[in-house]
């Protein structure tokens, strides 16, 4: 068990050897959430696991806890969303060994570069974000609600309210 988690990593390298990283990101370090978020604060608890299936198949399996900062598209006010993922990747070199994976992995492309651990924990993430995030139902969203005033549309006069100005003029 690693307890610190690299900016980067060589994957196909540490799943052969077979290894446990732990460790905590930073929100603020996963650029590619950044722009669906209304805060970047906190911290998300993370553990990866990297090894070798029965199969020969190399694996990252991880889990990711915490909670993210969005924005209510209902009320448009802060909205904590508690995360508690689960993950398992299957870490391929080309489309066609990405074709060939058992269902029960996602497929990862990995490159001979070394993988960014915060971009892989971001497309994480990102998938559990609902496209369009609301309080659902709590207090927090209702009182918003209660609150809300509609402007005040403008009085229109009606053509008939017109017509009768106009009688009147005559
Ligand atoms: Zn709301």
């Amino acid at each position: 068990m690693i307890n610190h988690l690299p900016d980067r990593l060589d994957l196909i390298a540490t799943a052969e050897a077979g290894r446990v990283l732990r460790g905590t990101v930073a929100v603020a370090s996963l650029e590619r959430l950044l722009p669906v978020l209304n805060s970047d604060e906190g911290e998300l608890q993370v553990e990866m696991e990297l090894g070798k299936d029965p199969n020969g198949i190399r694996y990252l399996k991880g889990s990711i806890a915490g909670e993210v900062v969005l924005k209510c598209q209902r009320c448009l006010d802060n909205m904590s969303l508690p995360l508690d993922l689960a993950f398992r990747l299957g870490l391929v070199t080309s489309e066609v060994a990405a074709d060939a994976l058992p269902a029960r992995y996602e497929p990862l492309l990995v490159t001979a570069e070394p993988a960014h651990i915060a971009d892989i924990i971001a497309e994480e993430v990102l998938l559990a974000i609902p496209i369009v995030p609301r309080h659902s139902d709590s207090v927090a969203c209702q009182e918003f609600i209660k609150d809300y005033k509609p402007p005040v549309s403008e009085q229109r006069e009606s053509p008939f309210a017109v017509l009768a100005g106009l009688k009147l003029k005559q």
